[in-house]
């Protein structure tokens, strides 16, 4: 079949939408083509460089008409670098993008129809966030190149600024920069594995203006590290200058050995009042301003009172925990990284915190043994899984657990949705989403959500109705604590007041037609699934009510 477009040709277009990697999407005769850096209604000039039996891509040649939208982006390399894909976009746009890539997903994938979702929550200042980075080095001893991978290659794009960075790092590179030449100390060659500097990694504690410079080097040793060390720690704030080993033929940045060659093992930050120590190997969240924002919304969300027992699952250095823990009976965190959790210990030990205990291991694999063991229980449960999301065994757990909340921190909203419509199908009800924007300039996402039990609030609702109405003869015969006893003991489910009051209803036990309304009444009702009903009509039976 003939396509309506040919490669190598140029075309004119209208842009009418813009895709999930911010790139432009529009129509040639009906054929649909994908353009990065374009945006909706815009008339362009496109050069066809890809095509496919649905769809093509095309390279921007030039914009006929610009959209109101689009803005000059502060950096001169910003077309080039794979670093930020918004730049063009006016902020304020940027936004509006974002807020509805996740209800795009919460929608389509999730099929959340009636979600509410108010404006991302976005910064005053969207430049010079990044309190962490990790800078490729390439080129020749004579031409070092210290910069950016170029988009989807490994090409490394040299530059001299970056405005998602702190201003200081461009000090600290030019330094390196001019280390390396003079010495001829050889930038590292992926293709031969040779030469000796991969990796510059940049760590700034933001409220305490912590430097931490790790060099990362395919060798035991960077010759003339004194002289580096001599410029280096004249400047202010730095604390942690470090070698990292990784002579391993991989993508990998970091290796696993790092020497301290001046100063501390690691630098600190604050997040909410409590200190964090941030060595080079640990996650830490990279925009400590919308940090405070994430985890203040996810606190909101838990609305803890000191009572309450908090699971935070994928927990990292402990961040939310610690956070969490200030105003919750107790938190127990479990994350898969050691190290991490041994920084977590640390953390709340140097913080006073006492209530905090973490566990390292997969929460798929410890949270699951926990509950079948010691029946696990857990009030709110918090999980900030990485991209792929929950495990499937671990949301069957937290189904099991039935936690009053649970609060759902996400980077990728595609599989946040996917997640939150299993938790959905019966027990939860997505209550709130709330939108950060971790990384402006940038098409990612972070998101918060709030699910709320719908069977423990009924549960109590309908406790409350057992004091307040006269029960009929066939009801005082057992309680719903006594049936639910006997539904767990022979066949092993959990069954909810609101399952049993709907069998009761159905076998013409009760009228009361209050029970299996919920106070709202646009919440959604689960229905008792046929085999529990079975169940439940069992214990009706062994009880003699029907
Ligand atoms: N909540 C933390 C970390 C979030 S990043 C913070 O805000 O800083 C996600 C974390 O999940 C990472 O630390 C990663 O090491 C961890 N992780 C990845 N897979 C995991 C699994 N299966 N079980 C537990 N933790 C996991």
């Amino acid at each position: 079949m003939k396509l309506p477009v040919e490669k190598n040709k140029m075309y004119e277009m209208y842009v009418d939408d813009i895709g999930i990697h911010g790139e432009g999407i529009g129509k040639i005769d009906g054929y649909t083509v994908f353009v990065e850096g374009a945006l909706p209604k815009e008339q362009i000039q496109v050069l066809i460089v890809k095509t496919k039996k649905q769809f093509g891509y095309g390279k921007l040649l030039k914009i006929l008409q610009p959209s109101p939208k689009r803005v000059t982006p502060k950096c001169p390399v910003a077309e080039k670098c794979g670093g930020c894909q918004l730049q063009h976009i006016s902020y304020d746009s940027q936004l509006a993008w974002k807020t509805k890539k996740v209800k795009d997903h919460l929608e389509r994938i999730g099929g959340f129809s009636d979600v509410k979702i108010e404006q991302t929550r976005g910064m005053e200042v969207p430049w010079a966030y990044r309190n962490k980075v990790q800078l490729p080095v390439g080129g020749t001893v004579d031409d070092v190149k210290i910069g950016f991978y170029a988009n989807r290659s490994h090409r490394i794009i040299d530059t001299d600024c970056c405005a998602l960075q702190y201003p200081v790092n461009q000090k600290i590179v030019e330094i390196i920069r001019a280390f390396l030449q003079e010495y001829h100390i050889a930038p590292y060659q992926e293709e031969t594995h040779t030469g000796l500097v991969r990796h510059i990694l940049i760590r700034v504690g933001y409220h305490t203006n912590e430097i931490m410079v790790c060099m990362v080097i395919n060798g035991n040793k960077l010759p003339y590290a004194d002289v580096l060390v001599e410029r280096l720690c004249n400047i202010e704030g730095m604390t942690s200058i470090v070698v990292n080993e990784n002579k391993a033929k991989t993508n990998v940045i970091l290796g696993n050995r790092t020497t301290t060659i001046w100063g501390q093992d690691c630098i600190h930050d604050t997040i909410g009042g409590i200190s964090f120590a941030i060595s080079p190997l640990s996650f830490y969240q990279v925009n400590p301003v919308q940090t405070n924002v994430l985890y203040q919304t996810a606190l909101d969300f838990a609305d803890l009172h000191g009572t309450e027992t908090v699971l935070d699952l994928y927990c990292g250095i402990g961040t939310i925990s610690l956070f969490l823990a200030q105003q919750a009976k107790s938190v127990f965190g479990v994350e898969i990284v050691p190290e991490a959790i041994a920084d977590a210990k640390k953390n709340a030990m140097a913080n006073g915190i006492q209530n905090a205990s973490f566990v390292a291991g997969a929460a798929e694999d410890v949270i699951p043994k926990l509950y079948e063991i010691q029946q696990l229980q857990a009030d709110v449960v918090v999980v900030d899984p990485p991209r792929k999301g929950c495990d499937a065994t671990l949301l069957d757990t937290i189904l099991q657990i039935r936690p009053k909340k649970v609060v759902y921190v996400s980077c990728d909203s595609a599989t946040l949705a996917r997640d939150l419509q299993y938790l959905c199908k019966e027990q939860y009800r997505l209550e709130q989403v709330c939108v950060v924007d971790m990384f402006p300039q940038t098409v990612h996402v972070e998101t918060v959500c709030l699910l709320s039990n719908l069977n423990a609030k009924q549960h109590i609702e309908v406790d409350i109705h057992m004091d307040e109405l006269d029960l009929t003869d066939a009801e005082k015969k057992a309680t719903y604590g006594e049936i639910k006893e006997y539904v767990l003991e022979h066949t092993g489910f959990k069954v909810s007041s609101l399952y049993i009051a709907q069998v009761k209803q159905k076998c013409g036990i009760i009228e009361r037609e209050n029970y299996n309304k919920p106070k709202s009444e646009d919440a959604r009702q689960p229905q008792c699934p046929p085999d529990k009903e079975k169940a439940i009509m069992n214990a009706l039976r062994n009880f003699g009510m029907i």
